[in-house]
């Protein structure tokens, strides 16, 4: 383990290179630094992780926000790995037995618990690792119906955590389908915006970046219930506060901030939005843009399989806030983040992009 000194606060969030998927860090600290694992992309991802994760050694958290593959793949060699590469002090992570108890918990009268044998290769490692799990909540259930996730969570170093997403009724909506999406290898194969990204790609080219035109789109929200599932929070150190979307749906998240005193007349301070589902479509409403006061937007995703992120995404952020200068930040240089790297585009909506330095993969920046 090495422990940097500082005088300084640092508070920042790298985003590894991890395919179409997420493999982030937040570090934060006065003295001593502190960090969460957030996801950990594809198998392939991890291996190239890996010596960065053993230098780090110790996690105050490490969160796998939801059963997608672009998320858990990573997690699977490594609790594979004959001695752990890291320790994490806190496991966050809602298996087959958080989704029954979010069932249970919200439709008593109706209980029903399906085989919990699956092979669930990320379950059983955690058990294996021992590291406490979901350990933070009483039902063991990372929800915000957990009345834990009423008020903040206090992390070593000062950094707090407010849950935004699933609820129990998001969890136990995946419950149903929990053996359908994790096939063979206990994780998840097909992305339902592939299928979409698919059907665009067949459709015939509106022809350039029109951000009026692609903002007008009519917005339809992702459905898909492993997304819905997703545990998202926003992190808070030294009054800087970014938003970990996760996949998750904009419906839950919104409401969440409505309740966190959100709303068109008062939006709620953000320094970074890490955009959920990299930038898909469906997933950053209009409505939730108008609630937040955010200039500056992170996306995960090299753009394979989905086409991430979406054009309508960033038309829409652009178009929510047009004259502030604001900030896209990519850890990928790639066709569909490229394309907004346009002098006239910058100049007209006031925006500029953040890539990751010639030669260097990933990218980390100050929230
Ligand atoms: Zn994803």
């Amino acid at each position: 383990m090495t422990i940097e000194e500082k005088t300084t606060p640092t508070f920042k969030l790298a985003m590894h290179p991890a395919s179409e998927g997420d493999a982030l860090i937040l570090t934060w600290g006065r003295d001593a630094l502190h960090r969460a694992l957030v996801d950990l992309g594809r198998t392939g991802d991890y291996r190239a992780l890996k010596s960065l994760l053993e230098d780090i050694g110790t996690f105050d958290l490490f969160t796998i926000s939801h059963i997608d593959v672009d998320h858990i793949e990573g997690a699977v060699p490594l609790f594979k790995e004959n001695a752990l590469p890291i320790q994490a002090k806190h496991v966050w992570f809602n298996a087959h037995a958080q989704l029954v108890g979010a069932k249970t918990r919200s439709a008593p009268q109706d209980r029903e618990v399906l085989g919990a044998a699956q092979a669930e290769k990320v379950t059983a490692g955690i058990v294996k690792s021992k590291w406490p799990w979901n350990a933070h909540f009483k039902s063991g259930i990372v929800s915000l119906d957990s009345p834990e996730a009423a008020a903040p969570l206090a992390f070593e170093g000062g950094l707090k955590l407010t849950i935004l997403s699933p609820s129990d009724l998001k969890l136990s909506q995946l419950l149903p389908v929990w053996d359908a999406e994790l096939e063979k290898t206990g994780l998840r194969t097909v992305d339902p915006d592939e299928v979409a990204a698919a059907l665009v790609e067949g459709r015939e080219h509106l022809g350039g970046l029109n951000v009026d035109a692609l903002a007008a789109q009519p917005f339809a929200i992702d459905s898909t219930k492993p997304n819905g599932s997703s545990i998202a929070f926003i992190a808070e150190f030294g009054g800087q506060r970014v938003l970990m979307g996760a996949d998750s749906h904009p419906d839950i998240v919104e409401a969440s901030l409505r309740k966190l005193g959100a709303s068109e007349t008062a939006r709620y301070r953000l320094d970074c939005l890490k955009v959920s589902h990299h930038g898909s479509r469906a997933n950053t409403s209009p409505s939730l843009l108008s609630i937040i006061d955010c200039t500056r937007f992170a996306f995960s995703t090299d753009g394979s399989r989905h086409g991430h992120p979406h054009a309508e995404t960033i038309a829409r952020i652009l178009k929510a806030d047009p004259t502030r200068k604001k900030t896209l930040v990519f850890n990928f240089r790639q066709k569909s983040t490229e394309q907004w790297d346009d002098v006239e585009l910058k100049k007209r909506w006031n925006y500029e992009c953040l890539f990751p330095d010639a030669g260097k993969t990933g990218i980390e920046f100050d929230i």
